[in-house]
This record gives structure tokens, C-alpha cells and sequence, in this order.
């Protein structure tokens, strides 16, 4: 546990490790993250890394990283990269236990080798659409092939063959002989190795035949001495089937616990969907800060602590469900608001003129930095006579229970003066207001009402001292809850996910901000300065999210 988060709550997995741990089935825990490097990481990820390294500490084991690099056509040295700076940042570390399903690919070749010997394993030389036509369905048994039960000396010669790369990509396969009619169709003679004359990102040309992920995974547990291999439901048909290679090789077991995924509304968080986001540049990369990944949320501004707290409270179930990202976004608003040092920023400005207020004076006004950590402490607003407040914040005329500005309202001026407003310009064909007038009570500094009564607090930024600054507001990717259950996903896309404002104006203490900062534009929300783009606007900012916690609403309609 890293300090200061609180204690676990419990679940089964949880359980199951201490009672494995009391009854002595195993000496310690023993866990691993097994990631394919074919895409980034998501906050589904998130899930199973917590859970596996989140174990290992408490209990005082370790949590491999091993990749399962059995695939090469779909596998990049940048998956490797990305996988392992994101699982870093979230907070984790393996220390020397970085693997590979790749580094045992001799050990599982001999494998291979030994099973064929014990003629438990075969040469098919039917084709992928001609397995598929002979495994049969779930109620009606498979049919064997009709190469199953050639001389078992006759498929040493071809397994070493196709090693060999005497064949063609998809001529041959290397079956496991179980059961055609087993009830459970991953017994009906899986594949355990197919033909791939494709260059391996660690092992180079070494092999042009690959493990199925069946085949590597089971025996990668096995070999590293992992306890508790936790996986998500779907692997739960096939636990059997790894159960029956262990057997086979007399190897040791650990004990496979399959747990629910996550699943969030508003994305899509398959792997394939998401790269074809950003294949087809609907988002701008996999690290579009509006991608469930773990990149697209460390640049919209997420903090590790965030997603660890969100991955805490959903909690480990054996049951599929949805969880709204209502509740992911009240984690990281939480998290931001003990942290982020408060800024004034004016997204759509509009002039005010303080008519009243003497040219070329300015004066530097106290404004706290986050009035949830003292120790923030303050710093120094300029004020001047021209300055910008959002354009949402005057209305002439005023719409009922309207407390901003408007002509002959008055409202205060976060941390500076009380305005009254006496009069707007407007551009002399459109009607749009281009500035408003006002005057200031010099007697309010700081805000004091003395004994009247001003509804409204505005924030605002001096025109002269305010630096420019693109701002960009993010909304969900998707209109609906579940893509996913649409014919095609894209059609649920949300074409208003992203709005991008320039011309922004923020307070001077924003200038220089560093990448990856986080802030709390005051009324606005939280921000975070881009790690990735320039603008010609100056500073990026992303919005995390806004302030209203829709989370609170939920949670209590519910209850
Ligand atoms: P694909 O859909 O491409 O098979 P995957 O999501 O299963 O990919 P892997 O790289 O195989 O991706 O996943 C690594 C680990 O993360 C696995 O143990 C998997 O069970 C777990 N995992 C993946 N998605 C989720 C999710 N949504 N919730 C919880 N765990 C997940
Ligand atoms: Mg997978």
C-alpha cells in the first residue's frame, strides 16, 4: 500500500490468496500483469494491474510484467514502451521480474516435441476454415481430422519441418490430440502452434512458427512460479484446457481466479475498436486525452492516485457490469481539488471597463492558492482598469435569478472590488456586446459588501497582465452509454467531444507552466497543461473535467 491511501476492502480473490496463504497451498504471492503489447493500456487494465501488483505488496510477494509477445503481426516495440511507462506512472514497479512470454519459446517448443512423443499432439494439415468447420458447436460434438492419426513418428519430422520454415504460412498446425466431442470446445484439439514467417520484435527470425496464447500462457505461470494467476471471466473455459497441458508436461500449477472486467459507459475499450480510432484519426492518437487509455488520461490530466482510488471502489466481482465514468470523474475531482492550485482563467472573454479605476494603475491583490491545503499558500492577482470576464457572465437583459452582471447590477470580482455595471457597447451590425462598462466601489477591496447585499462572484484576469492560451473542453466520446451494443460503434461517436478554444485569457502565474501541470480554473474546472502539442495561442490546457460532480447524483438516486 503506498502511504497515506487507506486499507484494502476485501474481495474474493483477496480471500482466496489468505486462505492460500493460511493453509500453506502456497509460501507467499505470487502474481503477474500479462499484457499483449498490440495497443496501450486502458483503465480495464488499470483494473487487473492493481489488482495483481495491489496484492503482491500486501502481501509481500511480487507481481511480474510479463508480455505475451506470441503474435507478431500485431506487436510493436512502441506497445512495449508505452505498456511499461504507463504501468510505472500508475504507480507500480517489478523490480528484476520483467518476462516474456518470448523468452521460453525454446522451452516451449520442447515442449511441443515431448507431447507429440507421449502422442498427445499432431500435424494438421487442414486449413484454419476447414478446424473451424470441425470443431463442431456447443451442442453438437466436433468432428476429428482426418489427419489426427497418421504414425506418430511422422509428425516429429513435420513439427521439425515447419520449424524449419518448409512451409507455407497457414498449410500446417500443431494440434493438441484431446477430445473432439468434449463438452467444452476449447478441449476439441486446440491449436498450440501455427506457421507466421513474420519477424518477432525480440526474436528477430529465430522462429517462423508461434505459440498460440493457450499454449505460452498456462506454462508462463508455471515456469515463473506464479500463485495466483488472476484473469478476467472469459479465460474461465479456459482454465480446463490449461489444466490439461500442466498435466500433460507434469508441470507445476498455480491457481488460475478469473474476475470480472471492467466495463465503462461512454467508451469502447476493446483493443481492436481503439485502434481503430486512431488508425481512421477519429482521435489523434492513442493517447488522445478523450481515450479510456492510460496515456489519454494521464494528458487529459488524471492523476495515478485517481485511477488507483477509482479502481479501490469499483471493487473485484465475479459478475459483469457497467460502471459509469461519472464515478471515475468524481475520483479524480476528488483528488484534484486536494491538489490543484487554484487559477483565474477567462475561457470566452469579454472587456470590462472600470470607468472609475485611474489609468496605468495596477494593484496586486492576495488570492489563495487552494483553500483545502493552507500550505498552498498565496500569491499575488493584478488588477487594472481594463480586464476580461467571461461573456457568459453579463446578460442585458438579465434572465430571472440572474446574479453575474448586468446593467445596473452589481457583482463582485473574485478577491478584487465590487462592479456595478453602467453601460455595454455592442458591434454595429451583429448586436454582439464587444465591451461592457462599470464602475467600482474603491471601499471593497477584497470583496467587502460592506452591509449590502451582492449575490454573484465572477472571476476575471487583467487584460494587460493576462497571458493567451488555448483551452480545450472534452466531453465523452460517445453519445451513449454502451457503443459497444450499437452495429457499428462509430455511429454512437459524440461529435461535440471536443471543443477548442483560443483566444483564452489566464492569469500571468500560468505563464511557463510545466507539461502535465494540473489546475483548478476557478468556476471552470480542472486543466492540465498538454505534454504533446503547441499552440500558436501559447499554453494548451486540457480540461479534466468540469466541477459539477454528476457522481453525488447518481450515487444517491440509486441508493
Ligand atoms: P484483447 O481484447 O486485445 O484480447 P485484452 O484487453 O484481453 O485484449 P491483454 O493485453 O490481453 O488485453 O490484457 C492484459 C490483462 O489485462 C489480462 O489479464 C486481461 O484479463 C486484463 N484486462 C484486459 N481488459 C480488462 C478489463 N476491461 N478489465 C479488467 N481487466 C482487463
Ligand atoms: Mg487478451
Amino acid at each position: 500500500m503506498t502511504p497515506g491511501e487507506t486499507p484494502k476492502a476485501s474481495n474474493f480473490i483477496r480471500d482466496a490468496v489468505i486462505e492460500d496463504l493460511r493453509t500453506r497451498r502456497f509460501e507467499g504471492a505470487v502474481t503477474r500483469f500479462p499484457p499483449e503489447p498490440n495497443g496501450y493500456l486502458h483503465i480495464g487494465h488499470a483494473k487487473a494491474i492493481c489488482l495483481d501488483f495491489g496484492l503482491a505488496q500486501e502481501f509481500g510477494g511480487r507481481c511480474h510484467l510479463r508480455f505475451d509477445d506470441t503474435n507478431p503481426t500485431k506487436e510493436s516495440q512502441e506497445y512495449v514502451d508505452a505498456i511499461m511507462r504507463d504501468v510505472r506512472w500508475l504507480g507500480f514497479d517489478w523490480g528484476a521480474h520483467l518476462y516474456h512470454a518470448s523468452d521460453y519459446f525454446q522451452q516451449l517448443y520442447d515442449w511441443a516435441v515431448q507431447l507429440i512423443k507421449a502422442g498427445t499432439a499432431y500435424v494438421d494439415d487442414l486449413s484454419a476454415g476447414e478446424i473451424r468447420d470441425h470443431r463442431g458447436t456447443l451442442t453438437e460434438a466436433g468432428r476429428e481430422s482426418p489427419y489426427r492419426n497418421r504414425p506418430g513418428e511422422e509428425y516429429l519430422g513435420l513439427f521439425e519441418r515447419m520449424r524449419r520454415g518448409e512451409f507455407a504460412d497457414g498449410t500446417k498446425v500443431l494440434r493438441a490430440k484431446i477430445d473432439m466431442a468434449a463438452g467444452n470446445v476449447n478441449l476439441r484439439d486446440p491449436v498450440m502452434y501455427r506457421i507466421r514467417k513474420t519477424a518477432h520484435q525480440r526474436t528477430g527470425d529465430t522462429w517462423c512458427i508461434y505459440p498460440m496464447y493457450d499454449w505460452a500462457h498456462g506454462q508462463s505461470d508455471s515456469i515463473e512460479g506464479v500463485t495466483h494467476s488472476l484473469c478476467t471471466l472469459e479465460y474461465e473455459d479456459h482454465r480446463p484446457l490449461y489444466d490439461w497441458y500442466l498435466d500433460a508436461l507434469g508441470i507445476y500449477h498455480p491457481r488460475q481466479i478469473e474476475f470480472a472486467r471492467l466495463n465503462l459507459s461512454h467508451t469502447v475499450m476493446s483493443k481492436r475498436k481503439l485502434l481503430t480510432l486512431v488508425e481512421e484519426g477519429v482521435v489523434s492518437g492513442w493517447d488522445d486525452p478523450r481515450m479510456p487509455t492510460l496515456a489519454g488520461l494521464r494528458r487529459r490530466g488524471y492523476t495515478p492516485e485517481a485511477i488507483r482510488d477509482f479502481c479501490e471502489r469499483i471493487g473485484i466481482a465475479k459478475a459483469d457490469n457497467l460502471v459509469d465514468v461519472a464515478l471515475l470523474e468524481h475520483c479524480v475531482r476528488e483528488d484534484l481539488n486536494k491538489r490543484a492550485l487554484r487559477r483565474l482563467a477567462v475561457l470566452r472573454p469579454l472587456k470590462l471597463v472600470i470607468e472609475n479605476y485611474p489609468e496605468g494603475q495596477v494593484e496586486e491583490l492576495p488570492a489563495v492558492n487552494n483553500p483545502e491545503d493552507p500550505s498552498a499558500g498565496t500569491r499575488k492577482v493584478l488588477f487594472s482598469r481594463v480586464l476580461y470576464i467571461e461573456q457568459d457572465d453579463f446578460r442585458d437583459p438579465p434572465p430571472p435569478k440572474y446574479f453575474r452582471l448586468s446593467p445596473g447590477a452589481e457583482v463582485r470580482l473574485r478577491y478584487a472590488y465590487i462592479v456595478k455595471a453602467t453601460g455595454v457597447t455592442k458591434h454595429a451590425t451583429t448586436g454582439e456586446i464587444t465591451e461592457v462598462r462599470c464602475t467600482y466601489d474603491p471601499e471593497s477591496r477584497g470583496g467587502d459588501a460592506r452591509g449590502r447585499k451582492v449575490k454573484g462572484t465572477i472571476h476575471w484576469v487583467s487584460a494587460a497582465h493576462s497571458i493567451s492560451a488555448e483551452i480545450r473542453l472534452y466531453d465523452s466520446l460517445f453519445s451513449v452509454p454502451k457503443p459497444d451494443e450499437a452495429d457499428d460503434f462509430k455511429s454512437e461517436l459524440n461529435p461535440r467531444s471536443l471543443e477548442a478554444l483560443s483566444g483564452c485569457r489566464v492569469e500571468p502565474a500560468l505563464a511557463g507552466a510545466p507539461p502535465e501541470s494540473r489546475f483548478q480554473f476557478e468556476r471552470q474546472g480542472y486543466f492540465c497543461v498538454d505534454s504533446r502539442d503547441s499552440s500558436p495561442s501559447g499554453l494548451i490546457f486540457n480540461r479534466t473535467v468540469g466541477l459539477r460532480d454528476t457522481w453525488a447524483k447518481i450515487e444517491k438516486g440509486a441508493g
